[in-house]
């Protein structure tokens, strides 16, 4: 079946993988170990890939703080500032009710522990309301985080806007922008914010490598308390032997989407726009704003087909999803599709990348137009 699941994860560029290869192959060493040249040559592989991911965001290497990838950048991020929350007698958080679980998940972890945690709705098109959410900001308000796209719609939040106001109010803000980074770098050039998670595998890197950027504001870092204890990579902030193949992979990962990602966004753009025009001959929704919108996926419900029935259908000729990847073993209607108020039992995710030269929709047109005349 072609793929078209790239929300999900992304096929490893070609030139990462040989960069990988060759990195396990020859250069083996801990980056940590300063005595020999192994080590010596592994932390070079480490300093030259974090400066790649810092020069694509406009920052500084020592701003980046490596991961397993953005769901441990999001419980850093969260957790990691509760002691200093509860220092500071700051414990409400606002967040919104389409985050990823990775973040929804930990946010409950600190409800239960006794903070307020406040989700801003979003509307009928997948979009918050940035007045409304800062309206919602108080004098105990600790952190603000947001997603800058939706996994599931494409929709980017108002993070611009949100990013700036809080810059004004002193108030810590979070971006996950698993999905923007290596895609949206113009527009995360321009953003402020404190924190921000970043993964390599929606890019074309490799999984179980992200990071977590930590701005230096007011020559002051984010007060973090580290999730893991042990050695003191990372600053002591996430300790743990760096796994010099993998942050190879990102950071030519990075580098690619530095050099190619404009040429990427208008190839994504075109196949969106035949998308869109295949789907006019059957009946469908489009889920989400789409001049807010990342230009490759789209989230469409076809009213009266079970989306589960047309994936099993079409399975041998597309790959596609319905919610995120990570929920679908344990399939529920997603959350954020019913936060919309969307037709979430009939709603697929079609997701691309400059990899692909088009997609032919003939296999879901053809079921949904039987199942229709049925
Ligand atoms: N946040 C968003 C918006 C995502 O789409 C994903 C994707 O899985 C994650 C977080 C988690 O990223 P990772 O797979 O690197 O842990």
């Amino acid at each position: 079946p072609v793929y078209l699941d790239f929300n999900a994860t992304t096929p490893v560029h070609p030139e990462v993988l040989e960069l990988m290869i060759h990195v396990y192959r020859s250069q083996f060493g801990n980056a940590s170990s300063r005595t020999h040249i192994y080590g010596q040559e592994a932390k070079r592989i480490v300093d030259e890939s974090r400066a790649k991911i810092a020069n694509l965001l406009g920052i500084s290497p020592t701003e980046v703080v490596f991961t397993s990838g953005a769901t441990e950048s999001n419980n850093l991020a969260i957790l990691g500032l509760e002691d200093y929350g509860r220092k500071q007698r700051k414990l409400h958080i606002i967040s919104t009710n389409i985050e990823h679980n990775s973040i929804l998940e930990p946010l409950k972890v600190l409800s239960r522990r006794g903070f307020d945690i406040e989700l801003c709705p979003v509307d009928s098109a997948g979009l918050i309301d940035a007045e409304d959410l800062l309206r919602r900001v108080r004098t105990d308000t600790l952190l603000v985080t947001v997603m800058h796209a939706n996994n599931e719609t494409g929709v980017l939040q108002p993070v611009d806007v949100i990013g700036t106001r809080l810059k004004e109010m002193g108030v810590l803000f979070h971006v996950d922008a698993s999905q923007t980074f290596g895609k949206l770098s113009k527009e995360i050039l321009s953003l402020d914010y404190d924190l921000m998670s970043i993964t390599a595998h929606k890019v074309y890197g490799p999984q179980g490598i992200g990071a977590l950027i930590l701005r230096h504001r007011n020559y002051v870092r984010p007060p973090l308390t580290p999730l893991l204890h042990g050695g003191g990579q990372e600053n002591g902030l996430r300790p743990g032997t760096l796994p010099v193949a993998l942050i190879a992979g990102f950071g030519k990962a990075a580098e690619l989407a530095q050099l190619h990602g404009e040429k990427w966004l208008r190839q994504e753009a075109r196949i969106k726009q035949d998308v869109l025009d295949q789907l006019r001959v059957i009946k469908h929704v489009i889920n989400g704003d789409q001049t807010h919108c990342l230009p490759n996926c789209v989230n469409v419900s076809f009213p009266g087909i079970d989306s589960e029935a047309l994936m099993l259908a079409t399975r041998t000729e597309i790959a596609i999803s319905n919610g995120s990847a990570c929920t679908s073993s344990k399939y529920r209607p997603s959350h954020v599709l019913e936060a919309m108020g969307a037709l979430a039992e009939s709603a697929v995710r079609l997701s691309w990348g400059p990899q692909i030269d088009s997609v032919d929709l003939e296999p879901i047109i053809t079921f949904v137009r039987q199942m229709t005349q049925l």
